[in-house]
């Protein structure tokens, strides 16, 4: 294989440029030639590339977001999208390609290998939604942004007696919620693996705040992923307004939003998109495509795409559980 193309699609996730950075030193090695695809799956299609083999991208790698560019692009849904674009990669001389995104990008990749194109996708999304890793790249980043501006928060809840309610991104998975919710010492968190809809007991948590009030306490922190209530607008404030007509303690909401996007990656974020980035340009060497690149237990592992599609989402019960007994301590 002497030449690969490379695209971010989907949401941008701190750590994607340390991936294509270290893709293309990888290639590098191998005297491959490198095709930086801008905004993912669109560009490929209105064939917009550049030439990186010979780029120096070690002062955007530690950049938050994408240099290439994300964007969404509906017309790989369709077929005549879909011929484009393996058009394209053939015309360009692409001999394998490695996409940077959630799962929507990942069927995309899918799509590409079953017409005989060698893929291979990285996990880049902040929510952590991919079932077959246990870290997606700017995940670890997105919930120290998250714990950074919620410590703030409390500061100022505490010294005014208040109670904040606190939305953070994740829209079919928790884990920003969750794990965010340890690192700060959260009284309350709100999943959407837990919390569907209205599903919460609004009257639980009233109580539950009412009694931290009664033991002495008056300020408290209760955390919500953004897919709680997913279908309600300012569902932050919702929660407040109800919280508030129930108990009459002072209450306040904030949306942490797209703050979680960006920054520049943390240490694991960059360490994994590195090892990730490697492993991709690797297998495409090896002629190995269909595959997508994930970290379990410490190792960084691939398998194929379809596979990694079809498992079911998982949820950690057990953090959770500690989430609950620690709160209720
Ligand atoms: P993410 O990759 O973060 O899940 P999206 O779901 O928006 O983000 O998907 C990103 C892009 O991947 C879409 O804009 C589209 O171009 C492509 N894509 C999504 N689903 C498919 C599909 N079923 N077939 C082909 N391409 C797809």
């Amino acid at each position: 294989m002497k030449k690969i193309g490379i695209l971010t699609s989907g949401g941008d996730a701190p750590g994607m440029n340390a991936a294509i950075w270290a893709a293309v030193k990888r290639a590098r090695s191998y005297d491959m030639t490198v095709l930086g695809v801008q905004d993912g799956y669109r560009g490929l299609l209105e064939r917009r590339v550049e030439d990186l083999t010979n780029r120096d991208l070690s002062d955007i790698m530690h950049r938050g977001g994408t240099f290439l560019g994300t964007a969404r692009c509906l017309e790989m849904l369709t077929e005549e999208g879909r011929s484009r674009a393996v058009h394209n990669i053939h015309d360009y001389g692409i001999e394998g390609l490695i996409v940077i995104g959630g799962d929507g990008s990942f069927r995309g990749a899918e799509i590409l290998s079953e017409r005989g194109v060698p893929t291979v996708g990285l996990p880049g999304t902040i929510d952590n939604d991919l079932a077959y890793t246990d870290y997606s790249i700017g995940f670890d980043t997105a919930c120290n942004t998250a714990i950074g501006e919620i410590m703030k928060i409390k500061d100022t809840m505490t010294s005014h007696d208040r109670v904040a309610v606190i939305e953070v991104m994740g829209r079919h998975c928790g884990d920003i919620a969750l794990t965010v919710s340890l690192a700060v010492a959260a009284d309350y968190v709100l999943l959407p693996e837990v919390s569907y809809e209205t599903e919460y007991d609004i009257d639980n948590l009233s109580h539950f705040l009412l009694n931290i009030k009664k033991q002495g306490r008056d300020s408290s922190l209760i955390i919500m992923a953004e897919g709680v209530n997913w279908n309600e607008k300012n569902r932050a404030e919702i929660l407040m307004n109800r919280l508030t007509e129930r108990t009459g303690l002072d209450i306040r909401a904030t949306v942490l939003g797209h703050t979680q996007r960006g920054g520049p990656p943390s240490a694991f974020d960059s360490r994994i998109a590195i090892l990730m980035g490697v492993r991709a340009v690797e297998l495409l060497k090896e002629g190995m495509g269909n595959r997508v690149v994930g970290i379990i237990e410490n190792r960084i592992v691939d398998i194929n795409i379809k596979q990694a599609l079809d498992m079911p989402p998982r949820f950690n019960e057990e953090l959770y559980g500690m989430a609950r007994m620690l709160s209720l301590s």
